[in-house]
């Protein structure tokens, strides 16, 4: 059996691994395919891709995008046309909302006394987006957490002190934005909306309307039983189930590339969906 990983991020948003290195480590780990799936940016898509072809190991084009709609709502998108203008004018402002809000956290932290600096985090982020865990590995260096997951709990989750919220994307747009540069929108880790099986049902039901063509069946955080249930889930609206681990590198140290079984009989499926919907 071949397995693959449809959700991973590298330094082009808030991975520790550049786009090749996790090429290597994926092709190092038995992996048969990986999507590259960074937030609000397609930079390393082409260094990912060219590094697949060296290595003979496939690389799925994707994007993560935060959405306006349910507590942390993400839509991934996959087999985008990474060089299609809309899609990178769109991106480019959904960077732009960033970039108002970092300096808004770091204000809060600072009046919490946390002395750290934009700058710092900048440094910390390398590329264009800079997120979260670049504002939790500057107050870890200063030594004001003892870890990326304490820096979240206690100060960078919705409703703690250090928190800002951030412009997103109504799902809507994010759905379309996807499917008009050719690719197939994907509804993330649903465990993450934290709702009720009704609920989440709905929430579904109204995405599915909106353009939504999968969902992550498997994710790091997701138990058996959930997956499984997440897979019946995609058979009731026929969404494609797909699955990925959220790799970060040592921003999220729990999570190891090549742990997580997703089947590669997911992948040949949304393949067949991105030929039918890219065919003229
Ligand atoms: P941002 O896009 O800047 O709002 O940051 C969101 C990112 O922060 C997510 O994609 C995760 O990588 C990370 N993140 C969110 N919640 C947590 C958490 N509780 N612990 C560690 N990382 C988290
Ligand atoms: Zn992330
Ligand atoms: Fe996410
Ligand atoms: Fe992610």
């Amino acid at each position: 059996m071949s397995y693959i990983d449809l959700h991973t991020h590298t330094t082009a948003s808030d991975g520790t691994l550049k786009p090749q290195e996790l090429v290597r480590l994926a092709e190092k780990t038995g992996l048969a395919a990986i999507a590259v799936t960074d937030h609000d940016t397609v930079e390393g898509l082409e260094a990912a891709l060219e590094e697949g072809v060296a290595l003979g190991l496939e690389v799925v084009p994707g994007v993560e995008i935060s959405v306006d709609f349910i507590n942390e709502t993400h839509i991934l998108g996959y087999f985008i046309d990474f060089y299609d203008p809309n899609l990178r004018t769109a991106l480019e402002r959904l960077r732009e909302f960033r970039r108002k809000r970092n300096p808004l956290m770091v204000e809060r932290l600072n009046q919490l006394g946390f002395a750290i600096t934009l700058e710092e985090v900048a440094r910390e982020a390398g590329g264009k987006v800079i997120g979260r865990p670049h504002i939790a590995k500057a107050l870890m260096n200063k030594g004001y957490v003892k870890s990326i997951h304490e820096a979240f709990a206690l100060y960078l989750t919705q409703g703690k002190p250090g928190y800002v919220d951030k412009e997103k994307l109504v799902a809507q747009e994010a759905i379309e934005l996807i499917t008009n540069s050719g690719g197939i929108a994907v509804l993330a880790h649903p465990k993450c909306l934290q709702l009720d099986l009704l609920d989440l049902e709905k929430a579904v039901q109204d995405l599915v309307q909106l353009g939504l063509k999968g969902i992550e069946a498997y994710y790091s955080t997701h138990s058996q039983p959930e997956t499984q249930y997440y897979l019946q889930l995609a058979e009731k609206y026929n969404l494609l189930p797909t699955g990925g681990s959220d790799f970060h590198g040592s921003n999220k140290p729990e999570i190891k590339l090549g742990k997580l079984a997703v089947p590669y009989h997911l992948l040949t499926k949304l393949k067949i969906e991105a030929q039918i919907r890219q065919a003229p």
